[in-house]
């Protein structure tokens, strides 16, 4: 039974025990109903508390069952409480742990709370883009100020009992979390008798809102969710709790929920959810792998990319040597990372003894000898196979036995660089992005020989770290840049075709990037992209792509670095404004390879920029390169800015339909450069 029912002492105790968070899945809502109705009937039993086995009073819905018919299957969680609701008998709610979404309103449907210290309390499912929908919206406010609710969930944000501990959410509160139940079954003998037993919906929402408040609450969340209609539509629902009777905020709160949940951007988000766990899941790793341990980590070359990786080993609090081969990088790097740092203390998200204590963490050094104890190093050196090789090469050398050798390399080819080792299973790739410090991706590249343990290492690793790791396997740009590829190339033919970069960016930012393709160039930095393409020209000289890029380049146009890029910048201003010189160079490259200029649509130009990524993922994903279509989503969301509400580029594909998406890239086909568009 995913719930127990102990008889003690004329009180019925129900725990809800279904681990890890004690879910409400449907066999745990039966067991709640089945004891409710037993303890109700049994004439000895004066009083019911319900509470959660464990470290949890209930986390909610049973992530199981989700999107599944169990999700609403009878008795469903509205039916549940209106059960409590009609129960002869008091119930009172022990909350331990964690009380979040369907627990929280479990509680709130009892006739008293008891709370305890410590205990997380949260309505989360704005974040899946949905509200409360087992009355939550309209019990909270009656117990809590609507400055809180708001936060809770129109945010979602956690809120600790100790907070709430004086509030009207509770009938009584125990410091101590160990004696909680003893203290909720001297309540439940103390209000036995009451009657009528106190119902949290027949309280008057008694709030004295300011003036404006959901205006002004609406007008703020305007800002950060303006893609989103959840957050609002929590605040609907709030705002009913006020103007109308329980019964009809009610079924205002059903009518928003239903609503809410056919919402392209709840699917999305539910779909993000989803493919954040299914991420976790390695072919060839499971529970049983054994993981090794990471106590100390190092990380060859001090450059953008090094000084990133090793702030998030310290932020984790685990040791990290950096080492550098040029005096001047090494300091500039470790220097770098006291400014990031500092930069936290400054806007008050770190304290000082904190950044001395991560910056502790690190080590600058100059040689191998003082990094061969490391159980993990992360290279990051010079993207060139040569000094890949002659640092893989030292590694192997001079690092114990066991330990991880990572490299960060972008896009070369990582099978080649585990056979400059003799020990080519304990060799992986570890792909952060840039800015590596902040970006929540990481690529963990499979190589052929890479051992199961050490996949399951950089899994665990990279949770500690706060990543969420995508496994990839080998090949040029691995999942992420190889999409980016044709994305870029796509966006530069628009250019050609008669597009602007201005009009290609604002289209793309309108359908939810944070960020053009062009305005991304140029804070990259042109010349990275034309290093790149210079060696994969080198490797395959037919290689169709757009030469505008190179040309911008040959005039020195690197980006914002050089205040000149697809757009010009003023000194120490990022904002992006229009070049001529860049327009005449489109249209004499366009006259010369005889491109008749046409009016392209916003709709075009989004159309073939995502799904030269949906398409490319889909080859990804033929090739065995990523294990699941959501793997690809998941790159693309936390690494490239894809807007979250339309859930990742494989999902926006396969919302089209792949054969509407065939017959449309077989049009693409046809235009402009459409030899570029290999289709399946
Ligand atoms: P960078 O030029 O900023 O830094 C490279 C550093 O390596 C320099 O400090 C250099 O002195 C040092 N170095 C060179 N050879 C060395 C050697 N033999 N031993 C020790 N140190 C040495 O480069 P970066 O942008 O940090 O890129 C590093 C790696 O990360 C490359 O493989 C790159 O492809 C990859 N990467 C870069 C980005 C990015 O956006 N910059 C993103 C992901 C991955």
């Amino acid at each position: 039974m995913s719930a127990s029912l102990e008889l003690q002492n004329n009180l019925a105790i129900i725990t809800i025990n279904n681990p890890p968070v004690n879910g409400l899945g449907h066999a745990t809502r039966t067991a709640i109903a089945e004891h409710l109705r037993a303890a109700e009937t049994n004439p000895s039993i004066i009083a019911i508390i319900l509470t959660g086995a464990g470290k949890a009073f209930s986390g909610g819905a049973d992530i199981k069952e989700f999107g599944t018919d169990k999700t609403f299957a009878q008795p469903s969680l509205p039916t549940l409480i209106e059960q409590m609701d009609v129960c002869s008998k008091p119930i009172i709610a022990a909350i331990n742990g964690v009380c979040m979404g369907g627990g929280l309103e479990l509680a709130l449907a009892c006739h008293y709370r008891v709370g305890t210290s410590g205990v997380q309390l949260a309505l989360p499912e704005v974040k899946l883009g949905l509200l409360p929908g087992a009355g939550g919206t309209q019990r909270l406010p009656r117990l809590l100020s609507m400055d809180i609710c708001t936060t809770m969930i129109s945010i979602g944000q956690a809120i600790q009992s100790d907070q709430l501990a004086d509030s009207a959410l509770f009938d009584a509160f125990e410091i101590n979390p160990q004696v909680l139940l003893q203290t909720a079954a001297n309540f439940a003998h103390s209000v036995a008798a009451l009657r009528p037993i106190p119902r949290v919906r027949d309280l008057s929402v008694k709030q004295k809102v300011e003036a404006g408040f959901f205006s002004n609450t609406r007008a703020a969340l305007m800002k950060k969710s303006s893609h989103f209609p959840a957050p609002f539509a929590c605040l609907d629902a709030l705002e009913a709790s006020m103007t109308q009777d329980f019964d009809n905020g009610i079924k205002t709160e059903r009518a928003i929920f239903q609503h809410l949940l056919q919402s392209e951007e709840s699917k999305a988000l539910r779909h993000i959810f989803m493919a954040e766990r299914a991420a976790g899941k390695i072919a060839g790793v499971d529970a049983n792998t054994p993981i090794r341990s990471i106590k100390s980590v190092a990380v060859i070359g001090a450059g953008t990319m090094g000084a990133g990786i090793a702030m998030n080993f310290a932020s984790a609090g685990i040791p990290v040597h950096i080492l550098d081969l040029q005096s001047a990088s090494l300091a500039k790097g470790l220097e770098r990372i006291r400014h990031n740092y500092q930069g936290a203390v400054n806007k008050g998200k770190l304290t000082q003894e904190q950044c001395e204590q991560r910056c502790g963490l690190i080590i600058g050094v100059d040689n191998y000898a003082a990094i061969e104890n490391a159980d993990l190093v992360i290279e990051a050196v010079f993207e060139d196979m040569q000094v890949k090789q002659s640092v893989f090469e030292q590694l192997d050398q001079v690092m114990k036995a066991g330990a991880i050798l990572a490299s960060n390399t972008s896009t070369l080819d990582l099978n080649q660089i585990a056979g400059f080792t003799k020990r080519p299973q304990d060799v992986i790739g570890l792909h952060f992005f840039s800015p590596a410090n902040i970006m929540e991706l990481l690529e963990i590249v499979r190589a052929e020989h890479t051992a199961a343990d050490v996949l399951a290492t950089c899994s665990a690793l990279a949770k500690k770290i706060k990543k969420t790791a995508v496994v990839a396997g080998v090949c040029d740009g691995f999942i992420g840049n190889r999409m980016l590829e044709q994305y870029t190339k796509q966006a530069a033919f628009l250019l050609e075709e008669g597009c602007t970069p201005q009009q290609v960016d604002r289209a793309i930012e309108v359908f939810g990037f944070a960020m053009g393709p062009f305005r991304m160039n140029d804070l990259a930095g042109n010349d990275i992209s034309w290093a790149i393409r210079k060696r994969r020209l080198a490797a395959n000289p037919s290689a169709i792509y757009s030469k505008l890029g190179d040309l911008l380049c040959e005039q020195g146009r690197f980006g914002q670095k050089t205040q000149a890029g697809w757009y010009d910048y003023q000194v120490g201003d990022r904002t992006a404004h229009p070049s001529d010189l860049v327009m005449q160079m489109i249209c004499a490259h366009a006259q010369a390879l005889g491109v008749v200029q046409r009016h392209i649509s916003d709709e075009e130009i989004v159309q073939r920029l995502v799904l030269s990524l949906a398409n490319e993922g889909r080859k990804i994903l033929r090739d065995g390169i990523a294990a699941r279509s959501s793997d690809i989503d998941i790159v693309y969301l936390k690494g490239y800015g894809f807007p979250l509400h339309r859930g990742g580029p494989m999902v926006y594909a396969e919302n089209i339909g792949w054969d509407k998406v065939d017959i449309l890239l077989h049009h693409f086909q046809q235009g402009h450069q459409g030899n570029t568009w290999i289709l399946e």
